[in-house]
């Protein structure tokens, strides 16, 4: 069967099908492309059809472009990549350009066909780029659809068409949050923002669509921008209104992505020059700055990881062949920041669970986070106060034990205090001795704490990020001997609750916790030397992290900081590196605690707002009279967490490269548009990253030394994904 079908009614409306077998949403293909532009041609050529409708055979319209396309593409043109991505682009806008214009005459715009499209649900990407090229957009009433571009959260931007087709319907400044921020609204919501044209029941979508093909006028089909004196609403560049939005927008733009994300760049080009010229220039320009943004690695490498991989690992790409491990009922111990996050992303999936603190009160109050939680949907109308109901009824707050009776997991997220957590251990599997029990530690080494258990092969870490409703990364823990049916259910769990999972194995502060405390402390270590404080958050800020280390420092707590710094000195001996101690240490006894006392490295206001730094860090720190240069500190911070991420894999802490990238963007924001710490060495090449930090070794110190894999890498000028990526596939 073919991605699309169609089928011509007793009233002569050619209804065009778009059904992916055995995929639950649709995506768009080459070849569902080829068939999709052969119907239309027998649609416009045969006389006994009047009008078309596309839709959907499924709940949603499409979920957008097949990524892997793209990859295909530049790999088949050997030498000339651009030039097949290019051609690519423009066949695409040829098709939907024959769908827009629909036979009319080119000269009086009349004698063409209606073109409705009739959305049933979810249209994402290439989703909506073809019914924005249509003339008439219906969307069934259906509240959990969602309509957008997502296309700049991987590091694209719309290109097939929707970038000058958006702006143009709207202008640039009505859509610059769909463009820019990828923002999807519901059905409803995308009516008043104009980008569909009518929402109907679902069961009245076809009917709808028909009708208004039957009835539909020549004056009815031809879009604004093919009419005579067409105007761009808002405004083009050089008419005053357009003037203020193109240079806000420009301003704009470069203030929230440092300038360090290709794709943003790209789009705020093609609209800005596309509004200039005819539509059909528009769209050739559309394409020359999508094929740009497509040759950039930093594009490749956001859609391998933040699209492609991401998804394969969600799906399950490192799950051992263990029967179905689905939650039924799940037992959250300790009802603390993180134990009353976990509960609510639980029940909120639909998972009961049994809350347990050693105290009434504390377990209420973790449930109530949960109520808090779903008040605010419900004031943002994205719950009812039904679905609130439902999520509470499913959790049961209490401090007894014996409720955990039936919980096939158990996560415990208790005091980080190895004999409290071995006593919860105890406790839990003197009723429950068959569950998977996981712990949320975020230092203890789950081998050790596995200890306390009866059976260890059933025992894991299932590591959250604070807060657990928004962080979507959870790195799952393998213990020296965890079993196959521990990882299986960690999995089904993350799964379960919408999360993207890593699997690695136990060393110390297992994976994002081990790049990110290097990065903390390379900051601190540079306002030692006396580095501007403003120079070492700027330089972070402008080379893609979201916070400055210094900045992440006063977010997560001075003392979490001389916490973790005292436990690793009494593990690590004599091997310690104390170099960061005396500042970190300096603010802790000044009551300096970060932004929960309302002091750290930054000053604060009453509100909590951050004021600049603290005023103390400069007299005790005084800033060297030579400042190194931006790049140096920006190779120190980046390279300090991707040494990090390589040691990981090189000690097999990390199994799969991929895991290392994914789980470094969505546990701490490494740099997202570099695709992670080893598609960003990459992209700089491993003989240069080799070479740059044994300089960086000689200059600062031995952390920086290359290790073995990278310099053997160096040498034959290897890349990771070239090394790695294949088996980890495979696998
Ligand atoms: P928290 O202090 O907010 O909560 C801990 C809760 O456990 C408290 O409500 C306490 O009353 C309860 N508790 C203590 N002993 C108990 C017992 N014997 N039986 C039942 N309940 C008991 O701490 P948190 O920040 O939620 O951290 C919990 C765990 O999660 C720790 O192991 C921590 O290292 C880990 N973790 C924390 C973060 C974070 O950002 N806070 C992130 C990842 C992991």
């Amino acid at each position: 069967m073919t991605d699309f079908t169609m089928q011509t009614d007793a009233d002569g409306v050619a209804v065009i099908t778009w059904d992916v077998a055995e995929k639950s949403m649709n995506v768009m293909t080459r070849d569902s492309m080829l068939v999709l532009n052969d119907l239309i041609d027998t649609a416009l050529a045969d006389e006994a059809i009047k009008g078309i409708v596309i839709t959907s055979g499924k709940d949603s319209f499409a979920g957008g472009m097949d990524l892997n396309v793209l990859a295909r593409i530049r790999e088949e043109n050997g030498d000339d990549p651009a030039a097949g991505l290019f051609e690519f682009a423009m066949n695409g806008h040829k098709m939907l350009r024959k769908i827009e214009r629909a036979g009319m005459d080119p000269k009086t715009n009349k004698g063409g066909k209606p073109i409705a499209a009739a959305l049933p649900g979810t249209a994402l990407g290439i989703g909506l780029e073809l019914p924005l090229a249509c003339h008439r957009i219906f969307a069934a009433d259906r509240p959990g659809a969602k309509i957008g571009l997502p296309e700049i959260l991987v590091g694209l931007f719309p290109g097939a068409g929707g970038t000058t087709r958006l702006v143009r319907k709207m202008g640039a400044m009505a859509a610059s949050p769909l463009l820019l921020e990828g923002k999807l609204n519901d059905p409803q919501k995308a009516k008043a923002a104009g980008v569909v044209d009518e929402v109907v029941p679902a069961e009245d979508l076809l009917d709808a669509a028909k009708a208004w093909v039957l009835q539909a006028t020549d004056a009815d089909i031809v879009k604004p921008w093919d009419q005579k004196g067409y105007k761009m609403p808002g405004g083009a560049p050089y008419h005053p209104a357009g003037f203020m939005t193109f240079v806000g927008a420009s301003a704009m733009v470069n203030g929230k992505t440092k300038g360090v994300y290709p794709a943003a760049k790209a789009l705020l080009s093609a609209v800005y020059e596309g509004a200039l010229v005819p539509f059909d220039t528009a769209l050739k320009i559309e394409a020359r700055w999508f094929t740009h943004v497509l040759m950039n690695p930093s594009s490749s490498a956001m859609i391998r990881s933040l699209f492609i991989n991401k998804e394969a690992l969600e799906k399950g790409a490192n799950r051992p062949a263990v029967d179905d491990q689905t939650v039924k009922q799940v037992g959250v111990i300790g009802a603390g920041m993180m134990g009353a996050g976990i509960a609510l992303v639980s029940a909120v999936a639909g998972i009961k669970v049994v809350l347990i603190d050693a105290k009434q009160d504390a377990a209420d109050k973790g449930k109530a986070y949960s109520a808090d939680y779903m008040d605010k949907g419900i004031a943002r109308k994205k719950a009812t106060p039904e679905n609130k109901t439902a999520v509470l009824d499913r959790i049961t707050a209490t401090t007894d034990y014996a409720a955990l009776e039936g919980c096939d997991l158990i996560v415990e997220a208790v005091f980080e205090d190895v004999a409290i957590k071995a006593e919860v251990t105890r406790k839990v599997q003197a009723v429950c001795p068959d569950a998977i029990f996981a712990t949320n530690t975020s230092t203890l080494p789950i081998t050790e704490l596995a200890k306390a258990s009866t059976d260890p092969t059933n025992f894991i870490g299932i590591h959250f990020f604070s807060p657990v409703e928004k962080m979507m990364l959870v790195e799952i823990i393998k213990g020296a001997d965890t079993g196959e049916r521990a990882v299986a259910k960690a999995l089904d769990f993350t799964r379960q609750i919408r999360k993207t999972p890593i699997v690695v194995n136990d060393e110390r502060f297992f994976f994002a916790n081990r790049c990110i405390i290097p990065y903390i402390n390379e900051g601190i270590r540079m306002v030692k030397e006396g580095v501007a404080p403003a120079l070492i958050e700027n330089a972070a800020k402008l080379v893609g992290m979201p916070l400055g280390p210094l900045q992440l420092a006063d977010e997560t707590s001075i003392d979490l900081g001389v916490k973790i710094a005292k436990a690793t000195k009494a593990a690590l001996g004599a091997a310690y590196d104390d170099s960061t101690d005396e500042v970190l240490f300096g603010l802790f006894d000044a009551g300096r605690l970060g932004r929960k006392s309302n002091g750290g490295f930054y000053a604060y206001d009453d509100k909590g707002k951050r004021q600049g730094f603290w005023d103390g860090l400069a007299e005790k720190y005084p800033h060297a009279a030579e400042q190194p240069d931006l790049i140096t500190v920006q190779h120190r911070l980046l390279f300090v967490q991707a040494l990090e991420a390589v040691r990981a894999l090189e000690e097999g802490v990390l199994e799969d490269i991929r895991e290392g990238d994914v789980g470094a963007i969505l546990g701490w924001g490494f740099a997202p548009w570099s695709g992670g710490p080893f598609s960003w060495l990459d992209i700089i090449g491993t003989p240069y990253a080799a070479e740059r930090c044994a300089q960086l070794a000689a200059d600062h110190g031995d952390r920086f030394a290359p290790p073995a894999l990278l310099r053997d890498m160096a040498d034959k000028a290897q890349g990771f994904y070239r090394r790695f990526a294949s088996a980890a596939e495979a696998a």
